[in-house]
């Protein structure tokens, strides 16, 4: 019954995505819960919400829009972290974590997934002992306990990890995870000519292993300094019809580059959000973080 549950929200999320991409404005498709500045998108927080805050407002979300796929954002030891993914997996929605290596030692691996987690991105800087420790948590627990847990390391290209991008689709493939995304930074930045080189070897190796939308994998080898995301050639961000994301204020915005974001009741995001709406319309970038595409 719960895995007939789960399949339904994801179609349901799925006809809303397909919705969006044809220019039909709709309830988001799917959540992110952002609990502290892990992966900071720049967007500035207030007093943070208490556990039960963060409870109201899941909730005022599901009786608004529906069940939908949510994705927690958080360091890895944050003290809300595994109550919220028990909290929304509860709920029926499928729960991925996106977190970072420092802390998540074999033990919490094991609770997030006893609690719900049904897909970890494990954000990288470089492909190091901490990373490869904490990829090594996430496949033991979910081997001791017959999990279906998806694991995909998010390599965040730069100057540091861009030419070793390739050996480390290797490691994680001999670790057992199920994918590598290769992420641009949140705010572009240029990429050095041996950089770009170790992009583009670790693109053309690392199929089928590699998970890079392939809207990353054609913005990628454009990064530049100019702004979010590169020049865009054709096409509008998808992202006004996708993704709500709360802060850690409990506050709503779609996409971090553009002003305007509602403290008010989620009900009435379509309309406090019509201005954001618009500027993410009339967006003439390209972004290739997986965090927003
Ligand atoms: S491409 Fe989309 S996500 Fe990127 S800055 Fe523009 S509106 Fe925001």
């Amino acid at each position: 019954m719960k895995l007939f549950e789960t399949l339904r929200i994801r179609a349901a999320s799925a006809v809303r995505r397909q919705r969006a991409r044809v220019g039909v404005a709709d309830r988001p498709a799917r959540l992110d819960v952002r609990l502290d500045d892990f992966d900071d998108d720049g967007v500035s927080m207030g007093a943070p919400l208490t556990l039960e805050q963060w409870h109201e407002r899941v909730v005022e979300l599901l009786q608004w829009a529906g069940a939908m796929p949510v994705r927690v954002v958080a360091r890895a030891d944050h003290p809300f972290l595994a109550e919220l993914v028990r909290f929304c997996h509860r709920l029926e929605m499928p729960v991925t974590v996106r977190t970072g290596p420092h802390g998540l030692s074999a033990a919490r691996a094991a609770e997030l997934i006893d609690r719900g987690m049904a897909r970890c991105e494990l954000v990288v800087p470089v492909f190091d002992d901490a990373a490869d420790g904490a990829l090594r948590a996430l496949v033991h627990g979910r081997n001791s306990r017959a999990a279906s847990l998806t694991v995909h390391v998010h390599l965040v290209v730069s100057e540091a990890s861009a030419p070793a991008a390739a050996s480390a689709y290797e490691r994680a493939r001999a670790l057992g995870v199920d994918g590598v995304v290769l992420a641009a930074p949140l705010r572009s930045a240029a990429l050095s000519a041996s950089g770009q080189a170790g992009v583009r070897s670790a693109l053309a190796v690392a199929w089928p292993l590699q998970a890079t939308a392939s809207v990353a994998a054609a913005a990628l080898p454009r990064l530049d300094g100019n702004g979010p995301g590169a020049p865009r050639i054709g096409g509008k961000c998808h992202l006004g019809g996708l993704r709500l994301a709360l802060a850690a204020d409990g506050s709503a915005y779609i996409c971090p580059h553009k002003p305007g974001r509602c403290t008010g009741p989620l009900a009435s995001v379509s309309e406090e959000l019509a201005a954001h709406r618009k500027a993410i319309r009339g967006c003439d970038r390209h972004c290739a973080h997986p965090e927003l595409v």
